[in-house]
């Protein structure tokens, strides 16, 4: 058998073996093999979580415009390797090329950004109540952070964690999903050829149940940042909470696209075919329900299921991929458990089988579109996350904001109209964390807030400045040089 690689844990600066066992990393476009993944015991991620402990006394006092310059090097890294990073990133998680390019970049960018901020991390000078006093606000790291991540963005969801993190002072101990191991091995290796001290970031593979569990039961775990399912967000949340710990979760969505009567209908389509199969719909702000305007239904429906047909499935390495697989036989099963569901709940326009023939070694599912589905229904209301459309008539604008708000998550909506009137109600009635006006309901910039509201979310956000509230404490400083004892908060008439 051709020897595959086998990824480590990487603690205090250096490539360690675990006690624990080897787990097969697979790529789902063709079931071959790609590599081993070790996976930790909880002894190992304490050995993780101490490392970062003691570099963090070490890292804090680290200039932060020289942390900056490292980060630098690092996206300059990134930005070198970004093909063959891509190609990695399609090989595991069977994203098109394209959109693991696309990938890579927004980790670049992320570097990039937060490299600046390493000069910035802004506080405030305000004015005292009181004569010769000076009053600001600074950011102070929150700690050591253990970081838990996904397989459907494994690099970019990971650099909008680690890069403010580490950029304000903390330390990091990493879990990445045991899908994408190759994809965290390759940053890490690019962190430490870059230079970035022992311990300040040590990687530790393993399933969620036990390696992923240790990291938010430390007690030296200062702060968890999730990302993944809203079950298993929920589960981090009480028992970090139990911890008085703080956490910041971005979770599951039900994402919508609201195509009012006025609307360029080729666009929207578009956008739908973008947002709804783009990743085989397993973004996190994938579309899976398109709201519209009964005078367009007809028309929408007709070149909506026109295009999806049209759509090219494979093996995301071809460039002409438009539709790569689905991450496991398991989500392949999931998603056409719903499709069965949806049977019922409404009418298949297209789509709906698992793919067989030349696809039958990998975990194709054909695109699928699912008319007059009713706004509670279930494929309407639970995260299918696979290439699966619901669409949702209605009469006017009101009930597209109803509908649309109708979800127990809340994270990106979008709407196509040329009514300029829509367009500024919609931002302000959408009650997601993203909205988008005349575009799909993904691909975010990473230098604005990333995160939703509802079930998505616990407040916080990923990427932007906003990140830096998630890693940094907020502290308070007054100074007074008076010379007498002045005292605040009492009425000094
Ligand atoms: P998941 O929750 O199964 O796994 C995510 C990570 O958590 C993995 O690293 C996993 O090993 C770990 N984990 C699992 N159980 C754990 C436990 N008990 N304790 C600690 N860690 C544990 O999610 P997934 O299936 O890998 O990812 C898909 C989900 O992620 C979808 O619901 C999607 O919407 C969501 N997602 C959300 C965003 C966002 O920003 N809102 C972005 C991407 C993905």
């Amino acid at each position: 058998m051709k020897e595959v690689p086998a990824y480590k844990n990487y603690i205090n600066g250096k490539w360690r073996s675990t006690q624990g066992k080897w787990e097969k990393v697979i790529n789902p476009a063709n079931e071959k093999v790609l590599a081993e993944v070790n996976l930790s015991t909880p002894s190992e991620v304490d050995e993780a979580v101490l490392a970062a402990k003691r570099a963090q006394s070490v890292w804090k006092t680290v200039p932060a415009p020289e942390k900056g310059e490292l980060l630098f090097e690092i996206s300059q890294k990134l930005k070198e390797r970004k093909e063959e990073l891509s190609q990695l990133l399609t090989s595991e998680n069977g994203k098109p090329i394209q959109e693991a390019r696309g990938e890579v970049q927004e980790a670049i960018d992320m570097g990039f950004y937060m490299a600046g901020e390493g000069r910035r991390l802004f506080g405030q000078t305000v004015p005292a109540e009181l004569p010769n006093k000076h009053a600001m606000s600074i950011r102070c790291p929150v700690g050591t952070a253990g970081l838990i991540t996904p397989w459907n963005f494994p690099i970019a969801i990971a650099s909008w964690k680690m890069f403010p993190a580490i950029i304000s002072g903390n330390t990091v101990v990493w879990k990445p999903a045991i899908e994408t191991p190759g994809m965290a091995d390759a940053f890490v290796r690019i962190l430490d050829e870059c230079g970035l001290p022992p311990g300040v970031v040590n990687l530790v593979h393993g399933t969620g149940e036990t390696a992923g569990n240790a990291i938010v039961e430390h007690s030296q775990i200062d702060i968890v940042s999730f990302t993944g399912s809203t079950e298993t967000g929920r589960l981090i949340a009480s028992k970090a909470g139990s911890m008085l710990k703080k956490v910041s979760l971005e979770m599951g969505g039900k994402n919508a696209i609201t195509v009012m009567d006025s609307a360029d209908i080729d666009l929207a389509v578009d956008g739908i075919l973008w947002s709804g199969f783009g990743t085989s719909g397993q973004r996190c702000t994938a579309a899976s329900r398109i709201i519209v305007h009964r005078a367009v239904k007809k028309e929408l429906e007709k070149v909506l299921v026109k295009r999806t047909k049209e759509l090219m499935i494979g093996d995301g390495a071809k460039e002409d991929t438009d539709v790569g697989p689905v991450i496991s036989r398991k989500a392949l099963e999931s998603i056409h458990e719903y499709v069965n569901i949806g049977r019922q709940e409404g009418e298949l326009l297209c789509g709906g089988r698992i793919l067989e023939g030349k696809h039958s070694k990998g975990n194709y599912y054909e695109p699928t579109v699912i008319t007059n589905v009713h706004p509670s229904a279930r494929i309407a209301q639970e995260e299918i996350f696979g290439p699966v459309i619901s669409i949702i008539p209605v009469e006017n604008f009101d009930e597209a904001m109803k509908v649309n708000n109708d979800s127990a998550y809340g994270l990106s909506s979008s709407i196509f109209t040329k009514d300029a009137n829509e367009v500024f109600r919609a931002m302000h009635e959408m009650d997601t964390g993203i909205v988008y006006v005349n575009a799909g309901t993904t691909g975010a910039e990473i230098h604005l807030p990333f995160g939703g509201t509802k079930k998505t979310g616990n407040g916080h956000r990923d990427s932007g400045t906003a990140s830096l509230d998630v890693f940094t404490e907020w502290k308070s400083v007054y100074v007074d040089y008076s010379g007498s004892l002045q005292r605040a908060q009492i009425d000094n008439n």
